[in-house]
């Protein structure tokens, strides 16, 4: 990492190192070297939640409070560092994504932490990704990147196969600590009545913990009491008014959710399709229903509910997990915040209560997510400074689909080459480019027929745009560095 920064010029670094394995560690060097050839160096992070645990560190590390930009930055914060930047008067900087566009005089390094995070893309206003727009901004500069992850994405990883990106591979925990042992549940051979969602065999395993004084973590990637509410006296499920999704309830704040657009209302008595009253059912879990089932089952265990829409504020999340890892709860009920950097020495069993949810969709990065997501709540368990190695038991009715099949082998690179091999043949991105069209009018019938008819005249487009699956000579500097394009 130091000899690819002496270099002083354009280079991009895929460092991959699996959970625990002191990633931080090793690019904070290269953070150093930089800051010893006098240049400045940008840390990019996903979560703001996350960034005061790691200003403490590096504070630590070099001795003094890096630039941090992000959402929570007074206005004359982000005055003062803007010219800071500009002036060379910051070495540091620490941000969210937009902390890309500072006016740097002489940048030598950019580090995208977690670069497979979808929270890089920016899907509003202006469209980009900013782990993408750091490569390009460092070609113009001259500058290094180092893309960091346990489970890159596959644009990443198709970069760092062919060559156009250096690979650093981390392969081991720090400190002799273990990865954990995975294992399957397979749902189809467990008695499991409906409307429950703990087998026997995990809640054989939560009890095990309970009676060590371990921790236990149960993963539902679903907030809320439960996604679906059905009338059992017309089957109609309770949609929102506002969007064609589904209302989500949530039960401690007594109300319906749509988790798409925001809309809220409260949970009605009768069926606003039939008018009977009384037939409205819950279908489906979500973690409060989760939490409901863990009292009942557990019943002297202490437990904690861990979901973004329970904490009004950042730094209420931060003690609800302070109080975890200080040991003071048993059973830790999480949604996919869960997943992020937050180290529970006393954690050996991770639970994922329903591994299927996620391995299908619409969306060509379901399965990537879905592998990235399992794989880091998994890696949570018998983290560095934990004495007991973990365990992670994933729930599923499909133990032999590959995504789950790769997560219990540990084939992270068969999962990715495969992955890879299949959005090649789509001519999906990498391989590909896709454009969105949005068309919008007051009335729905109108904006309808102009989508059809636009799609059937879609032939000049299709000639116009040259398919991208079959790599072509780099054309420019720029276009070769941003890491979606290979044409
Ligand atoms: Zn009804
Ligand atoms: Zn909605």
């Amino acid at each position: 990492m130091r000899e690819a920064l002496a270099r002083r010029s354009y280079g991009t670094t895929l460092l991959r190192g699996v959970t625990g394995s002191g990633k931080t560690e090793v690019y904070l060097e290269a953070v150093a070297e930089c800051l010893r050839q006098g240049r400045q160096a940008l840390v990019l992070l996903p979560e703001i939640a996350l960034s005061s645990e790691f200003l403490n560190r590096v504070e630590a590390r070099f001795g003094a409070r890096p630039g941090e930009w992000h959402s929570g930055i007074t206005r004359s914060e982000r005055r003062r560092l803007w010219q800071m930047a500009g002036r060379g008067e910051v070495q540091l900087v620490v941000g969210a994504r937009s902390a890309l566009f500072l006016p740097y005089r002489d940048l030598g390094l950019i580090v995208v932490d977690e670069e497979h995070d979808s929270s890089y893309k920016q899907d509003d206003g202006v469209f980009y990704s900013a782990r993408d727009m750091s490569v390009l901004r460092a070609s113009i500069a001259g500058a290094h990147v180092v893309l960091a992850s346990a489970t890159p994405s596959i644009e990443t990883w198709v970069n760092a196969q062919s060559g156009k990106y250096e690979r650093i591979d981390l392969r081991s925990r720090y400190g002799g600590a273990e990865l954990p042992d995975m294992g399957a549940i397979d749902l189809r051979a467990q008695d499991l009545p409906s409307g429950r969602w703990i087998s026997p065999s995990l809640a054989k395993a939560v009890d095990a913990r309970l009676e060590k004084g371990e921790q236990s973590l149960l993963f539902l990637n679903r907030r809320g009491y439960a996604p679906v509410t059905v009338c059992r006296a017309c089957g109609q499920q309770i949609g929102c008014d506002n969007c064609d999704a589904r209302m989500v309830e949530h039960r401690f704040q007594n109300r319906l959710v749509c988790h798409q657009c925001g809309e809220t209302k409260p949970i009605p008595q009768a069926c606003p399709s039939c008018q009977v009253e009384g037939k409205l059912a819950a279908v489906g879990p979500g973690v409060e229903r989760l939490a409901e089932e863990v009292a009942e089952r557990f019943p002297n265990a202490r437990m904690a509910v861990l979901s973004s829409d329970l904490f009004n504020s950042a730094r209420a999340l931060k003690e609800a997990i302070a109080e975890i890892s200080n040991g003071q709860t048993d059973i830790i009920i999480g949604t996919q915040i869960v997943a992020k950097g937050h180290n529970f020495p006393r954690l050996t069993l991770v639970g994922v209560i329903d591994a299927d949810l996620g391995l299908q969709g619409a969306d060509m990065r379901a399965a990537e997510r879905s592998f990235q997501l399992m794989r880091q709540v998994a890696g949570r368990a018998g983290r560095e400074g934990g004495s007991a190695a973990g365990v992670a038991l994933l729930q599923t009715h499909q133990p032999e689909h590959p995504v789950i099949r790769a997560i219990l082998s540990g084939e992270d690179e068969d999962f990715w080459d495969a992955e890879a091999e299949s959005r090649r043949g789509a001519g999906m991105p990498p391989f590909g480019r896709l454009a969105g069209i949005i068309l919008s009018h007051p009335d729905q019938p109108v904006v309808e027929a102009f989508a059809r008819e636009l799609a059937r005249r879609a032939e000049p487009l299709r000639a116009a745009g040259p398919s991208c699956s079959v790599p072509r000579p780099r054309r420019s500097r720029a276009c070769a560095a941003v890491s979606a394009c290979a044409c």
